[in-house]
């Protein structure tokens, strides 16, 4: 049996029981599960507390709700502090249900959060690959920054991968109008890719209209390994590697050992030489390139 990551599943946001969800993952060693405002992140911390082998959690404001960031943010940044990662954050401009400015300010803070406390940052990005792009581009982006539920085409992967990012891709793989999502994948190598389910959200093929749930994400993986021409097994070693690494997840390495302290992970190599040079260099307002 493979061992995936789901690095993005909203357990908390799921009416079902998220023991037995996870209890049905059977192939699924970790979940992180991410906040989308101050009452979901506390959500994910306790989920955490209870199933501290498999879950881990992270603490953020999503894009919806970025209007709120000023009234939640001295309450979430202790939450950041215990979080494995920040997030999720992120610009979403196709729905635009806070103001650009308020996605933009809380973006750029959730940015700096995430470089003052060293832990990754978990992006939402939707129509708006060049302002996400720009952000990263003039702040500082490397291994650490987890696209999250990628969907750009060939492109903007080319682009964003030279900015040293990690690209976690969802069901849109597996969707027959996915071919933009897979031709971008294409060009992604295989140790710059996360997989996850965004549950309850986006079930992929042979389960859309469903509610997505962890046990799914072998199926994400299953699509990757097609437009890759490799065996699941070998994406699925290749993606709990990262996704162990960047949030430290205890058992999920090759040999089982625990993984390094939080600073070494984050600054230790993770894929190519871009991705390590973005990692060396995560001040604010230097371009890793
Ligand atoms: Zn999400």
């Amino acid at each position: 049996m493979f061992r995936w990551v789901d690095t993005h599943c909203h357990l908390q946001l799921d009416g079902r029981e998220p023991a037995l969800l996870l209890e049905r993952a059977r192939d699924v060693r970790h979940v992180v599960v991410p906040g989308i405002d101050l009452a979901t992140s506390r959500a994910a911390r306790v989920l955490a507390s209870l199933h501290p082998e498999r879950v881990a959690f992270a603490a953020g404001l999503h894009p919806h709700d970025s209007a709120r960031w000023s009234d939640q943010r001295r309450e979430l940044v202790p939450l950041m502090n215990e979080a494995s990662a920040i997030g999720e954050t992120g610009l979403d401009f196709y729905r635009n249900l806070s103001p650009r400015s308020a996605q933009m300010e809380s973006f750029v803070s959730h940015h700096r959060l995430a470089v003052d406390l060293d832990k990754p940052l978990i992006v939402h990005c939707r129509d708006a690959f060049r302002e996400v792009y720009d952000v990263l581009d003039r702040k500082g982006a490397g291994p650490w920054v987890v696209l999250h539920c990628w969907t750009g085409g060939p492109r903007w992967s080319r682009r964003f991968l030279d900015l040293g990012v990690s690209f976690s891709f969802a069901g849109p793989v597996t969707f027959e109008t996915g071919d933009t999502v897979r031709r971008g994948a294409a060009v992604v190598p295989p140790d710059r890719a996360l997989v996850e389910t965004d549950t309850p959200y986006l079930a992929p093929v042979p389960h859309r209209g469903e509610p997505n749930e962890p046990a799914n994400v072998a199926l994400v993986g299953q699509a990757l390994a097609r437009v890759w021409g490799m065996d699941a097994g070998e994406v699925a070693r290749l993606t709990t590697s990262r996704a162990a690494k960047l949030f430290g997840l205890r058992g999920c390495t090759d040999n089982g050992s625990p993984t390094a302290p939080v600073g070494d992970r984050i600054r230790s190599p993770v894929g190519e030489t871009a991705a390590v040079e973005g990692a060396n260099d995560r001040r604010p307002g230097c371009s890793p390139k």
